[in-house]
């Protein structure tokens, strides 16, 4: 019952309903209507038998029979009788052969072999003739059949209307839930689009499902009013910090050639300097996801030859890992081409080489390969370091998120995975990870030539 849906359940909460209460309904009729009916067919057969009095007279010494006497309903059967029992005239029923003994004014039910029968028997004296009996007779099993007909067809009218009840109930609780439908519709499409703009917009019905997509959508409207406010926060926060970071890396350069400070305080220098660089890459990470976030961030496609930029990039980083002594190996396949975004792309590539070396072992190595398949290209960026423990796979693409913030220094922030994996799927292409912590990770990216 748990698994069902809410339009089976109320389907078939109320067919169920429907049938019980037709049953009884059907029941309570027919045992009334089964009591009237004999009761009726009971009156009938007395009233004929007295009507048909007045049909037989004695003419000297005979019976004379008005022609009436036959011209009765078909299931009742009248006959006359001498005093002694004797059969005078009349009609009985075919099949009739119940031996009834007379008794006056009084109905007997008799059963025959084959059927149960009413008998009316009325003593009447006739001038000139005697006292001569008035019997009528009908078949209760004939009344009783067409009863048993009605309700064998109620059997198969019933079970005929209880499934049409089922189908168009079931219908018409479609229709109606349907707006049910279409707000987890907008949910689940919001959930995999990421995209708050969408709404359920169902008109302006009158009913509760009505009230609730409006609330629904009024809510979305709000929920996506704070999220731009919020994404316009972070924006112009990055935008606004960019300035004076530049300025303090600017001025610690110039301390830094100024023979006026000691070796001492020019080390101290080089922290600040350190310090702020990771700042100002951590705005500009911050600053390309805000305006990813709003749709505002350009990707400029155009033809690039990625095997040489690939290589440019892997020999920049190449200077970056001889300093943890880890050896960057790129293989990389010439001359593949494909539309893409430059500057974007040197700066998903260079964040997947310098993660490999950060998070590489010393003495190890980075591999860096890059190959055409069937019109995609496909990179690879692998090495041999710590690796990321399984349960935290699925999170590393979030912003700010890290595996173990006392693994890494405070120069990392969480936010260039979620960036690599946007401009990768801006260019319309896919990344993956594997990794096995302890040996080593593989990021492979794929996006189209063109
Ligand atoms: P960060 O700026 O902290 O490197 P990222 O978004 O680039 O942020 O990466 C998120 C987390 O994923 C990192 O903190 C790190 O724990 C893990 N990670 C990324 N690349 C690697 C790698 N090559 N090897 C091991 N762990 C990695």
């Amino acid at each position: 019952m748990k698994r069902w849906s809410l339009k089976v359940k109320l389907t078939v909460l109320y067919t169920f309903f429907m049938t019980l209460v037709t049953c009884f309904a059907l029941g309570v009729l027919f045992s009334l209507s089964s009591q009237e009916l004999l009761s009726s067919v009971q009156s009938d057969l007395r009233q004929q038998v007295e009507e048909s009095l007045e049909d037989v007279e004695a003419e000297e010494g005979w019976l004379n029979v008005d022609n009436d006497f036959y011209d009765l309903e078909d299931s009742v059967y009248l006959s006359l009788y001498s005093e002694q029992g004797e059969f005078l005239y009349g009609r009985l029923p075919y099949g009739y052969n119940a031996g009834a003994e007379f008794m006056n004014g009084q109905i007997q039910t008799i059963r025959d072999d084959q059927e149960e029968w009413y008998i009316y028997d009325v003593s009447y004296r006739i001038e000139g003739y005697g006292t001569v009996y008035f019997r009528g007779i009908t078949s209760v099993t004939r009344a009783e059949n067409s009863i048993a007909i009605t309700i064998r067809l109620a059997v198969i009218i019933l079970p005929l209307l209880v499934i049409l009840t089922g189908i168009i109930g079931y219908r018409f609780t479609r229709r109606t839930l349907l707006p049910v439908q279409k707000i987890t519709e907008t949910v689940k499409k919001i959930r995999k689009d990421e995209d708050l703009s969408q709404r359920v917009g169902l008109g302006n019905g009158k009913d509760e499902i009505y009230q609730l997509s409006e609330t629904f959508d009024q809510m979305l409207e709000e929920l996506e009013e704070t999220f731009k406010r919020e994404q316009q926060f972070t924006s112009d926060v990055s935008h606004e910090l960019r300035t004076p970071v530049t300025v303090i890396l600017a001025q610690c350069e110039a301390m830094l050639q100024d023979p006026v400070f000691t070796s001492g305080q020019k080390e101290q220098v080089k922290v600040i300097e350190q310090k702020a660089r990771s700042m100002a890459r951590m705005i500009s990470q911050l600053l390309l996801l805000s305006r990813a976030d709003q749709g505002r961030q350009q990707v400029q496609k155009e033809r690039l030859n990625l095997s040489e930029l690939t290589q440019m990039i892997a020999e920049e980083q190449e200077i970056l890992a001889r300093e943890k002594e880890i050896q960057v190996l790129a293989e990389i396949q010439p001359d593949i081409y494909a539309q893409a975004d430059e500057s974007l792309y040197i700066r998903m590539l260079d964040n997947l080489i310098s993660n490999a070396v950060n998070y590489g072992k010393k003495g190890g190595y980075v591999k860096v390969l890059l190959l055409e398949k069937e019109n995609m290209v496909k990179g690879v960026v692998e090495d041999n370091g710590k690796g990321i423990p399984q349960e935290s796979l699925p999170r590393i693409w979030e912003r700010f998120y890290r595996v173990d913030t006392s693994r890494t220094d405070q120069e990392h922030s969480g936010l260039g995975l979620s960036m690599v994996k946007w401009i990768v799927q801006a260019h319309g292409g896919e990344i993956t990870v594997e990794s096995q912590e302890g040996q080593g990770s593989r990021f492979i990216f794929q996006i189209p030539e063109d």
